[in-house]
């Protein structure tokens, strides 16, 4: 077998492999329906290449338009899942109109004018195109992570190598070599060899941008309470201890709450009521957050609320509001007139307080709201004196 043969051959060989690879990836992560796109996309190359190298259908201009518009299609698929991918809604029309126009074109440059180098030139050119485009409107949506920006300098590359590319490939057919030993040239196998290393290239690339977004999701897994939806202990942690070193010299403020004699709730309607009124609870307080509070289940029916720019006023407003919203709350499973409510506990930072410490008061304020008779807010010690002589007063 001579070399261009082999590497003829390897191309769709590799294709294959990788089509296998992201169809086991798929029917493990099925919610990424994006990936059959990529499937696709290499079933679509590998069927490009058999018609070329099968030389069926044997007219060459029939060849040449069934292999292209497989090839079109392939590259079609292939950025229409990496464009799903980024949830990117539009550029696929311009990707199609393009794709027509290039099958046009090779069907022109054979049954009208009959040129072997417009149809060389049509169909590289008009594939850097493709990549080009699909480069520039992935980078127009930004790059969230490192396999944003592995997938967009990969495309990009390979986008722009089709066009040196071609032009030397002519280049050398100017200098009058035949195609038969052209087709047996280094300069032809050094082509070959660089679609090789393209085909390789963009399948690693979205191979690691889905291997990177799924270890995301899992990390996220790993940081959410999947109950409430909110963070869990961990994921409250790292985010707090993370705003918290990057905060400015605005107050923030610490709630620590935890469910009233929940025990008893559980005991008299059964653990699935129980569920419910945690849900209920996350629920209510998400209703009150803003966008930057950071709210955490981190334990059973304990919760912790972290309020940026939220003063002690601030914080027990957002506090009494959650606490009078559940205890008007109904729940199912549990009797039409029992009310559910809630004890809570605030601390606000001081100067560059450590997470650990600001919990910890927090937690202490809880404490005491409980043993004040439940059912209240306590915000730090402070501030304790105040509400009593608003409470007298
Ligand atoms: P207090 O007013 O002092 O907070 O009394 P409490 O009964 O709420 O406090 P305690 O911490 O003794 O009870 C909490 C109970 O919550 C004990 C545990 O069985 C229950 N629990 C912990 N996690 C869950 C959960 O995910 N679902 C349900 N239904 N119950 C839970
Ligand atoms: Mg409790
Ligand atoms: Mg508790």
């Amino acid at each position: 077998m001579s070399g261009v043969w082999f590497l003829s051959l390897l191309n769709p060989i590799i294709a294959s492999v990788f089509a296998f690879v992201f169809l086991a990836l798929w029917f493990h992560q099925r919610a990424r329906r994006y990936i059959l796109g990529i499937v696709a996309a290499a079933l679509l190359y590998v069927a490009g290449c058999t018609v070329q190298l099968s030389k069926f259908p044997a007219d060459v201009g029939y060849n040449a338009a069934v292999s292209a518009t497989l090839y079109s299609a392939s590259i079609y698929l292939l950025f229409a899942g990496i464009f799903k991918r980024k949830n990117i809604t539009d550029g696929y029309l311009l990707l199609a109109a393009i794709i027509v126009s290039i099958i046009g074109a090779i069907i022109y440059f054979y049954f009208v004018v009959n040129n072997l180098y417009m149809r060389v030139y049509v169909l590289n050119f008009g594939f850097g195109t493709l990549f080009l485009i699909a480069a520039y409107r992935l980078w127009r949506a930004g790059a969230a992570g490192v396999g944003d920006r592995i997938l967009f300098w990969v495309i990009l590359a390979s986008g722009i190598q089709f066009f040196p590319r071609t032009v030397l490939a002519l280049e050398v057919f100017d200098r009058g070599l035949l195609p038969r030993e052209f087709g047996h040239s280094i300069f032809w196998l050094w082509l070959n060899f660089s679609l090789v290393i393209v085909i390789i290239g963009l399948a690693l690339a979205v191979l690691t941008a889905v291997v990177l977004d799924i270890i995301d999701d899992l990390k996220k897994d790993g940081s959410t309470d999947l109950m409430t939806g909110l963070l869990n202990r961990r994921g409250f942690e790292e985010r707090a201890g993370l705003m918290l070193a990057g905060a400015g010299t605005g107050p923030i403020s610490m709630v620590y709450c935890d469910i009233d004699h929940f025990k008893a709730i559980n005991d008299a309607h059964g653990h699935a009521a129980g569920d419910g009124v945690i849900k209920e609870f996350a629920v209510l307080l998400a209703a009150e957050m803003r966008a930057d509070d950071i709210a955490g289940r981190i334990g059973g029916e304990e919760f912790a609320i972290l309020l940026p720019d939220a003063d002690i006023d601030g914080a027990r407003a957002f506090s009494e509001r959650v606490r009078r919203n559940l205890e008007r709350s109904r729940f199912e499973g549990l009797q039409e007139h029992q009310g559910v409510t809630a004890s809570f506990g605030i601390a606000t930072r001081n100067g560059q307080e450590h997470l650990h410490d600001l919990t910890r008061r927090a937690d202490k304020m809880l404490y005491v709201a409980k043993r004040s008779g439940r059912n209240c807010v306590r915000p730090q010690e402070n501030t304790v004196v105040d509400l009593r002589s608003q409470a007298k007063a």
